[in-house]
Protein backbone atom coordinates (compact mmCIF):
# COMPACT_ATOMS: atom_id res chain seq x y z
CA UNK A 1 0.00 0.00 0.00
CA UNK A 2 1.30 3.37 -0.73
CA UNK A 3 0.67 6.45 1.70
CA UNK A 4 -0.64 9.61 1.30
CA UNK A 5 2.96 11.11 1.54
CA UNK A 6 4.35 9.19 -1.20
CA UNK A 7 1.38 10.08 -3.59
CA UNK A 8 1.90 13.61 -2.96
CA UNK A 9 5.62 13.11 -3.73
CA UNK A 10 4.84 11.18 -6.98
CA UNK A 11 2.16 13.87 -8.09
CA UNK A 12 3.87 16.45 -7.44
CA UNK A 13 6.85 15.27 -9.44
CA UNK A 14 4.91 14.45 -12.53
CA UNK A 15 3.31 17.81 -11.94
CA UNK A 16 6.76 19.69 -12.66
CA UNK A 17 7.51 17.20 -15.61
CA UNK A 18 4.54 17.98 -17.09
CA UNK A 19 4.28 21.95 -16.56
CA UNK A 20 7.87 22.16 -17.70
CA UNK A 21 7.58 19.87 -20.64
CA UNK A 22 4.34 22.40 -22.08
CA UNK A 23 6.31 25.34 -20.88
CA UNK A 24 3.28 25.91 -18.27
CA UNK A 25 3.59 27.66 -15.05
CA UNK A 26 3.29 25.11 -12.03
CA UNK A 27 0.12 25.30 -10.94
CA UNK A 28 -1.13 24.83 -7.09
CA UNK A 29 -2.45 21.55 -6.03
CA UNK A 30 -5.72 21.71 -3.75
CA UNK A 31 -6.16 18.35 -2.12
CA UNK A 32 -9.96 17.23 -2.26
CA UNK A 33 -10.59 15.94 0.94
CA UNK A 34 -14.48 14.91 0.51
CA UNK A 35 -15.26 11.07 1.96
CA UNK A 36 -11.20 11.22 3.11
CA UNK A 37 -10.40 10.20 7.08
CA UNK A 38 -9.01 12.96 9.04
CA UNK A 39 -5.61 11.18 9.40
CA UNK A 40 -5.33 10.93 5.57
CA UNK A 41 -5.83 14.61 5.03
CA UNK A 42 -3.40 15.32 7.64
CA UNK A 43 -0.85 13.61 6.27
CA UNK A 44 -1.32 15.49 3.07
CA UNK A 45 -0.80 18.67 4.86
CA UNK A 46 2.35 17.54 6.27
CA UNK A 47 3.83 16.37 2.86
CA UNK A 48 3.81 19.70 0.67
CA UNK A 49 -0.47 20.51 0.62
CA UNK A 50 -1.59 23.43 1.81
CA UNK A 51 -4.78 24.32 0.17
CA UNK A 52 -7.95 21.66 0.80
CA UNK A 53 -11.19 21.58 -0.99
CA UNK A 54 -14.58 20.06 0.55
CA UNK A 55 -17.86 19.75 -1.19
CA UNK A 56 -19.75 19.70 1.91
CA UNK A 57 -20.45 22.05 4.32
CA UNK A 58 -21.58 19.61 7.45
CA UNK A 59 -18.60 17.23 6.34
CA UNK A 60 -16.03 19.85 6.17
CA UNK A 61 -16.95 21.22 9.50
CA UNK A 62 -16.34 17.96 10.99
CA UNK A 63 -13.32 17.34 9.94
CA UNK A 64 -11.82 20.80 10.02
CA UNK A 65 -11.54 21.21 13.29
CA UNK A 66 -8.81 18.60 14.04
CA UNK A 67 -7.01 19.31 11.29
CA UNK A 68 -3.82 21.67 11.32
CA UNK A 69 -4.27 25.11 9.04
CA UNK A 70 -5.19 25.10 5.74
CA UNK A 71 -6.40 27.59 2.64
CA UNK A 72 -9.70 26.05 2.90
CA UNK A 73 -11.77 25.68 -0.38
CA UNK A 74 -15.34 25.37 -0.66
CA UNK A 75 -16.06 23.49 -3.86
CA UNK A 76 -19.34 22.35 -3.66
CA UNK A 77 -22.69 23.56 -5.24
CA UNK A 78 -23.82 26.31 -2.55
CA UNK A 79 -27.35 26.99 -1.29
CA UNK A 80 -27.10 30.78 -0.40
CA UNK A 81 -28.96 29.76 3.17
CA UNK A 82 -25.88 28.16 3.71
CA UNK A 83 -23.69 31.19 2.77
CA UNK A 84 -22.85 32.19 6.59
CA UNK A 85 -21.52 29.22 8.25
CA UNK A 86 -19.73 28.81 4.15
CA UNK A 87 -18.09 31.91 4.72
CA UNK A 88 -17.22 31.07 8.48
CA UNK A 89 -15.80 27.71 6.95
CA UNK A 90 -14.22 28.58 4.38
CA UNK A 91 -11.40 31.25 3.07
CA UNK A 92 -12.31 30.70 -0.64
CA UNK A 93 -15.57 29.70 -2.52
CA UNK A 94 -14.85 28.38 -6.44
CA UNK A 95 -18.27 27.25 -7.06
CA UNK A 96 -20.09 30.87 -7.42
CA UNK A 97 -22.25 30.54 -10.50
CA UNK A 98 -25.09 32.86 -9.93
CA UNK A 99 -25.82 36.78 -8.54
CA UNK A 100 -27.54 35.52 -5.89
CA UNK A 101 -25.44 33.16 -4.39
CA UNK A 102 -22.52 35.89 -4.87
CA UNK A 103 -25.08 38.22 -3.38
CA UNK A 104 -25.63 36.19 0.28
CA UNK A 105 -21.65 35.48 0.23
CA UNK A 106 -21.14 39.68 0.15
CA UNK A 107 -24.00 39.63 3.20
CA UNK A 108 -21.87 36.91 5.26
CA UNK A 109 -18.77 38.25 4.38
CA UNK A 110 -19.36 41.90 5.44
CA UNK A 111 -21.14 40.57 8.72
CA UNK A 112 -18.38 38.67 9.41
CA UNK A 113 -15.79 41.76 8.40
CA UNK A 114 -13.83 39.00 6.21
CA UNK A 115 -12.94 39.31 2.67
CA UNK A 116 -13.80 36.45 0.65
CA UNK A 117 -11.98 34.92 -2.49
CA UNK A 118 -14.43 33.78 -5.51
CA UNK A 119 -14.24 31.95 -8.01
CA UNK A 120 -16.84 32.00 -11.61
CA UNK A 121 -17.89 28.73 -11.64
CA UNK A 122 -18.26 28.09 -15.49
CA UNK A 123 -20.14 25.21 -17.18
CA UNK A 124 -18.26 23.50 -19.69
CA UNK A 125 -19.57 19.80 -19.53
CA UNK A 126 -22.58 18.71 -21.21
CA UNK A 127 -23.10 16.64 -18.51
CA UNK A 128 -22.96 19.23 -15.63
CA UNK A 129 -25.64 20.13 -13.78
CA UNK A 130 -23.45 23.57 -12.04
CA UNK A 131 -21.42 26.38 -13.51
CA UNK A 132 -22.86 29.63 -15.25
CA UNK A 133 -23.15 29.26 -19.18
CA UNK A 134 -19.68 30.90 -20.71
CA UNK A 135 -21.36 33.08 -22.34
CA UNK A 136 -22.78 34.73 -19.13
CA UNK A 137 -19.39 34.19 -17.12
CA UNK A 138 -17.78 38.13 -17.66
CA UNK A 139 -21.32 39.40 -16.73
CA UNK A 140 -21.68 37.43 -14.06
CA UNK A 141 -18.24 38.68 -12.47
CA UNK A 142 -19.11 42.02 -13.62
CA UNK A 143 -21.95 41.85 -11.01
CA UNK A 144 -19.73 39.70 -8.48
CA UNK A 145 -17.03 42.66 -8.28
CA UNK A 146 -19.57 45.15 -7.41
CA UNK A 147 -20.46 43.26 -4.43
CA UNK A 148 -18.33 44.11 -1.03
CA UNK A 149 -16.74 41.82 0.94
CA UNK A 150 -16.13 39.40 -2.23
CA UNK A 151 -12.76 39.56 -4.41
CA UNK A 152 -13.19 37.48 -7.59
CA UNK A 153 -10.27 35.91 -8.30
CA UNK A 154 -11.24 33.92 -11.66
CA UNK A 155 -12.89 30.88 -12.81
CA UNK A 156 -13.48 27.44 -12.09
CA UNK A 157 -14.96 24.42 -14.25
CA UNK A 158 -14.74 20.88 -14.37
CA UNK A 159 -13.92 19.21 -17.52
CA UNK A 160 -16.33 17.11 -19.67
CA UNK A 161 -15.72 13.29 -18.39
CA UNK A 162 -15.06 11.52 -21.84
CA UNK A 163 -12.54 9.16 -23.39
CA UNK A 164 -11.41 11.99 -26.19
CA UNK A 165 -8.56 13.74 -24.77
CA UNK A 166 -8.65 16.41 -27.56
CA UNK A 167 -12.01 16.96 -26.62
CA UNK A 168 -10.74 17.32 -22.76
CA UNK A 169 -8.12 19.68 -24.26
CA UNK A 170 -10.41 22.24 -26.15
CA UNK A 171 -13.08 22.26 -23.71
CA UNK A 172 -9.74 23.41 -20.56
CA UNK A 173 -8.51 25.81 -23.40
CA UNK A 174 -12.11 27.31 -24.13
CA UNK A 175 -12.12 27.48 -20.26
CA UNK A 176 -8.96 29.41 -20.47
CA UNK A 177 -10.15 32.09 -22.50
CA UNK A 178 -13.41 32.43 -20.63
CA UNK A 179 -10.96 33.05 -17.95
CA UNK A 180 -8.81 35.81 -19.90
CA UNK A 181 -12.07 37.44 -20.62
CA UNK A 182 -12.72 37.36 -16.38
CA UNK A 183 -9.62 38.21 -14.77
CA UNK A 184 -7.94 37.48 -11.86
CA UNK A 185 -5.26 35.26 -11.09
CA UNK A 186 -6.89 31.59 -10.36
CA UNK A 187 -7.34 28.84 -13.10
CA UNK A 188 -9.11 25.90 -11.49
CA UNK A 189 -9.03 23.45 -13.93
CA UNK A 190 -8.13 19.96 -13.85
CA UNK A 191 -9.33 16.56 -11.91
CA UNK A 192 -7.57 12.79 -10.99
CA UNK A 193 -8.41 12.08 -14.80
CA UNK A 194 -7.51 15.09 -16.75
CA UNK A 195 -5.13 17.32 -14.96
CA UNK A 196 -2.20 16.87 -18.00
CA UNK A 197 -4.61 18.39 -20.49
CA UNK A 198 -5.62 21.21 -17.64
CA UNK A 199 -1.91 22.09 -17.63
CA UNK A 200 -1.21 22.26 -21.17
CA UNK A 201 -4.25 24.80 -21.12
CA UNK A 202 -2.43 26.81 -18.62
CA UNK A 203 -4.27 25.72 -15.06
CA UNK A 204 -3.11 27.48 -12.21
CA UNK A 205 -4.67 25.34 -9.85
CA UNK A 206 -5.75 21.58 -9.50
CA UNK A 207 -8.04 20.00 -7.57
CA UNK A 208 -7.12 16.46 -6.71
CA UNK A 209 -8.58 13.73 -4.57
CA UNK A 210 -8.25 10.42 -5.64
CA UNK A 211 -4.78 11.07 -7.42
CA UNK A 212 -2.96 11.77 -3.65
CA UNK A 213 -5.76 9.73 -1.71
CA UNK A 214 -6.75 7.05 -3.34
CA UNK A 215 -10.08 5.65 -4.26
CA UNK A 216 -13.11 7.74 -1.66
CA UNK A 217 -14.83 5.57 1.58
C1 LIG B 1 -14.42 15.48 -6.22
C2 LIG B 1 -13.99 16.71 -6.92
C3 LIG B 1 -12.67 16.86 -7.38
C4 LIG B 1 -11.60 15.81 -7.26
O1 LIG B 1 -11.88 14.70 -8.03
P1 LIG B 1 -10.80 13.53 -8.26
O2 LIG B 1 -11.21 12.93 -9.53
O3 LIG B 1 -10.91 12.61 -7.11
O4 LIG B 1 -9.45 14.17 -8.34
C5 LIG B 1 -12.34 18.07 -7.98
N1 LIG B 1 -13.25 19.07 -8.15
C6 LIG B 1 -14.53 18.94 -7.73
C7 LIG B 1 -15.47 20.06 -7.95
C8 LIG B 1 -14.93 17.76 -7.11
O5 LIG B 1 -16.21 17.62 -6.73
Amino acid sequence: MTSVAQNVARFLRELEGEAAAHARPLPRVVAVTKRQSVEAIAEALASGISDIGENYLQEARDKFASLPPARKHFIGHLQTNKAKAVVAAFDVVQSVDRIEAGEALSRAAQASGKALDVLVQVNISPVERFGAPPEQAERLAEGLRALPGLRVDGLMAIGPVVPDRDEILRAFEFAAKTFDHIGGSTLSIGMSGDWREAVRAGSTMLRIGTALFGPRN
